[in-house]
């Protein structure tokens, strides 16, 4: 059913730096509206690594990036933003102070500002060429993302991939399961510390490295995998017996329709003028990993931080001629 919404503030992308806009925007009594083209809030959090701890978010030693959404949706919850889920926006025309947006839905959201914190965009993972991919794929025989680690518990995974994702994982299953590691070369793109503990693994037995070889084929049937083939590159295979195969071979990004509204872009990102995170389109503002100037780090402290600045920038479009008078949060509360 389309909605029809207006607002001060629409924000494209409910990741973490989106939700956080919510509360940065509530704060300065601008209203907001969530649109997110996946059906849960929390982007990479929730899409990509819902259990797995993180360690950088200030006044949190450790939190699971699941939680870390569930706290973010408690702290925004004062301001009652409605969210439009699994709706793509793919359209905008207007200008500073009277702007629409359209979804795939056939949503309409009029806004006097727009912040666009759509992340890696409309974020997929790089797929291996293999035959018949898509029916194992639909039975979760092959998965790109560990949703919940127990699904693996006493299986024969295949993990392929030389990055943090593939050794992060392989170390996170091996002790529920039996784990296979293919990589085309002996060296490993992840983290020092972590490739370390992977060949401390291997060499205790823990985790079978299965180097070099790479991804060559799928065995099994109706979606019902038996074993994945690797080959090395002079042709010599090996078929492994496996019920899971995890192959991590990063994301790919794709803005999708954002890219055509006209913003200014660098490496597939949109530049932004890093003191107010306007874009080149006055009215349009990018926070978190979608946008880049100089000095720029794909963190989420960072995302949170541009909210903030975003935010203040935004307020004398919806209220030209209003001086903002900037308080601390401890000063005035949180307003209802
Ligand atoms: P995202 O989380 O990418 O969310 C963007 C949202 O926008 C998505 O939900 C997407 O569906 C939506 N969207 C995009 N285009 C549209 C559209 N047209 N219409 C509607 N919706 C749209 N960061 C850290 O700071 N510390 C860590 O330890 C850390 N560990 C990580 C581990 C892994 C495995 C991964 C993958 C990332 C990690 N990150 C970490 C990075 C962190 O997750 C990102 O920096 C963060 O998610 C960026 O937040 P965001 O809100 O900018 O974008």
């Amino acid at each position: 059913m389309p909605q029809h919404l207006e607002t001060d503030v629409a924000i494209v992308g409910a990741g973490p730096t989106g939700l956080f806009a919510v509360f940065e925007l509530g704060m300065l009594k601008l209203s907001s509206v969530l649109i997110d083209a996946l059906a849960e809030v929390g982007g990479q959090c929730t899409a990509l690594y819902p259990e797995k701890p993180i360690y950088d978010i200030p006044a949190h030693p450790a939190i699971e990036a699941g939680a870390l959404i569930t706290r973010l949706e408690e702290q925004i919850a004062p301001f009652a933003t409605p969210r439009l889920l699994g709706r793509q926006v793919n359209g905008l025309s207007g200008q500073a102070g009277d702007f629409m947006l359209t979804t795939d839905q056939d949503d309409t959201i009029k806004a006097k500002a727009v912040v666009v914190a759509a992340g890696a965009g409309a974020f997929g993972p790089n797929r291996p060429p293999l035959d018949d991919l898509p029916a194992y794929e639909a039975t979760g025989a092959v998965q790109y993302y560990v949703r919940r680690r127990e699904d693996f518990r006493n299986k024969r995974v295949v993990i392929a991939g030389g990055g943090d994702s593939a050794v992060d994982w392989a170390l996170a299953l091996k002790d529920i399961a039996r784990v296979s590691v293919v990589h085309r070369r002996p060296k490993f793109r992840a983290a020092p510390e972590s490739a370390a503990q992977l060949d401390e693994a291997a060499r205790r037995g823990e985790i079978e490295m299965v180097i070099p070889y790479q991804l060559h084929a799928l065995q099994g049937s109706d979606g019902v995998l038996s074993a994945v083939v690797v080959a090395t590159l002079d042709g010599e295979t090996r078929a492994l017996p496996a019920d899971s195969l995890l192959p991590f071979f990063g994301l790919s990004m794709d803005l999708g329709p954002i890219a055509a509204w006209g913003m200014q872009q660098a490496m597939h990102h949109v530049t932004i003028d890093p003191a107010t995170c306007q874009t080149s389109i006055p009215g349009i503002f990018a926070i978190g990993d979608v946008a880049a100037y100089p000095g720029k780090l794909k963190l989420i402290l960072q995302g949170f931080s541009e909210a903030a600045v975003a935010a203040h920038a935004i307020f004398p479009i919806v209220h030209p001629g209003e001086a903002l008078h900037f308080e601390y949060s401890t000063s005035k509360g949180v307003p209802g």
